[in-house]
């Protein structure tokens, strides 16, 4: 029996795609590489069940046949894109929330629920579930799994990692397996719900998620810490931990994000300004005008030409949206925009930032500055035009010296992006030729034949 037929008795006719302009969709995603015309997949199906997600990676294997699990395709280093005659297997099907427990604090999901109505459905419930990429309206919970996905509210909260208990995940195999408990703890053997966790679609395709809530913060509030220096602002990001308060989110902005924001949104952003922390903080309301005051004294105390707090949620939000428009925004400046994740040590930020200016200046290239600074990550954000080569030359050229010199600070190559076919060749420069042999040979016990998501994360042998 020919495969399109094998895969129309799993999962019914409906939910298989052979026409070549549906196909060809899947050879991008939100990252700035595609497959092109030469990487078009063979099908794409969307599975309903975790037993027919086996019984197609069952056949796949069988048949060795790529496949490429697939969320809402938005991650930006190239993970979800196609290769030539794959299966490309889309989870947004699997969208159920199958239980949310407020006794135990615990919700159970499948892989294509969409991250933000996941949070208000909780958040109606005095819960709290606080990973917020921001893309949250609409990514997957299971994308966020596999990517190991963060967001503004890291620097308090963490990241999506810290909120899985426990997973079920098909292997390349067939075989479903389900990692971790519905307990706040368990030591059961080695961690694979972690292992899985951040695996970026290359070791097995994730069916059911168990995730820890947390009460709902009574309140929050917001204010805007406005620079003429960026130094200074990024000075300011590590004296704040010190002082004892940890802010919920501590967004840094350098000028171009600033007027690109302000060109795009006009909500009166300070288009002077060198640099600005966009900071919130939650929890009990009594505590609330106490931790923002703190912040606010040390803002000034290191050179704030202003510090505003927002008067209302109103007020508040119209900055978050700005936030949330940032990507957007810049995209108007140039067409294509490579959008770096590289992390440091917070007190290395001061001297990550002007790194990343410096070489900026040395290939004459635009390289914007946003950082999810509280917890260190920051999106350099490249902002070029692919058609234009000898650019991209010098943006190259950029790349390779920013990497090892913010390596060098103790940082990551990626604090949330993932690594994908875009960081691939770089990460041998971060975990080492032992840590590239000890991956490969996990994906190999997994994946014998090679067939899930290959060449991404590991490169292609
Ligand atoms: C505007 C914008 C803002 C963003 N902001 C953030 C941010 O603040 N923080 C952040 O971390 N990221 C951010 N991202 C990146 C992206 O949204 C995240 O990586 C997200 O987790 C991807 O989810 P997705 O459903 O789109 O997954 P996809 O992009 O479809 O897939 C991502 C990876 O996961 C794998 N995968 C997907 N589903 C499964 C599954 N069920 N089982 C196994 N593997 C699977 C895929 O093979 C791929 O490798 C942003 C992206 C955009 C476009």
């Amino acid at each position: 029996m020919k495969l399109i037929e094998r895969l129309n008795n799993i999962v019914g006719n409906e939910n298989v795609f052979d026409k070549y302009e549906d196909k060809y969709c899947y050879t991008y995603d939100a990252s700035t590489i595609t497959s092109g015309t030469d990487g078009v997949p063979l099908v794409v199906v969307f599975p309903n069940s975790t037993k027919e997600v086996s019984e197609i990676l069952k056949i796949a294997n069988q048949e060795k046949i790529p496949v490429i699990p697939r969320g809402k395709g938005t991650n930006v280093s190239g993970g979800s894109i196609s290769v030539a005659g794959s299966i490309i297997m889309v989870m947004t099907k699997m969208d159920r929330i199958l239980s949310i427990e407020r006794k135990n604090m615990i919700a159970e999901l499948e892989p294509g629920v969409i991250t933000g109505e996941f949070q208000s459905q909780v958040e109606q419930m005095g819960l709290f579930y606080p990973p917020d990429p921001a893309s949250k309206a609409f990514s997957t919970i299971g994308g966020n799994v596999a990517e190991c996905a963060g967001g503004p509210r890291g620097a308090k909260y963490g990241v999506t990692r810290d909120y899985v208990l426990g997973l079920e995940v098909v292997l390349p195999t067939g075989e479903i397996v389900k990692t971790g408990a519905r307990t706040m703890k368990s030591v059961a053997g080695y961690d694979l719900t972690r292992l899985f966790i951040g695996s970026e679609g290359t070791l097995g395709v994730i069916t059911k998620i168990i995730v820890k809530l947390i009460p709902l913060p009574e309140g929050k509030k917001t204010m805007l810490a406005i620079f003429d220096d960026m130094n200074k602002a990024s000075e300011t990001v590590a004296e704040v931990f010190m002082a004892g308060v940890v802010p919920t989110t501590m967004e840094l902005l350098d000028n171009i994000y600033i007027r690109s924001i302000e060109d795009y949104v006009k909500i009166g952003l300070p288009v002077e300004a060198d640099a600005v922390l966009l900071i919130e903080v939650d929890g009990d309301k009594e505590i609330l005008d106490k931790h923002i005051n703190i912040i606010s004294e040390i803002c000034k105390k290191q050179g704030a030409t202003q510090v505003k707090i927002a008067k209302d949620d109103k007020e508040a939000e119209e900055l978050w949206v700005a936030r949330r428009a940032a990507f957007a925004s810049v995209s108007r400046v140039k067409p294509t925009i490579i959008g770096e994740d590289a992390t440091v040590p917070r007190d290395k930020i001061p001297a990550a930032v002007e790194k990343i200016r410096e070489i900026a200046k040395k290939y004459n290239i635009i390289i914007a500055v946003l950082g999810h600074a509280g917890d260190g990550n920051l999106h350099a954000t490249i902002l070029t035009d692919e058609r234009d080569l000898e650019e991209m030359e010098r943006v190259e050229k950029a790349v390779e010296e920013m990497f090892p010199a913010l390596l060098a600070m103790g940082g990551t190559l990626t604090g949330e992006h993932g690594i994908g076919r875009v960081k691939s060749k770089y990460l041998p420069m971060e975990v080492g030729a032992e840590g590239i042999a000890l991956m490969k040979a996990i994906k190999k016990t997994l994946d014998p034949n090679n067939i899930l998501n290959p060449s991404q994360m590991l490169g292609d042998d």
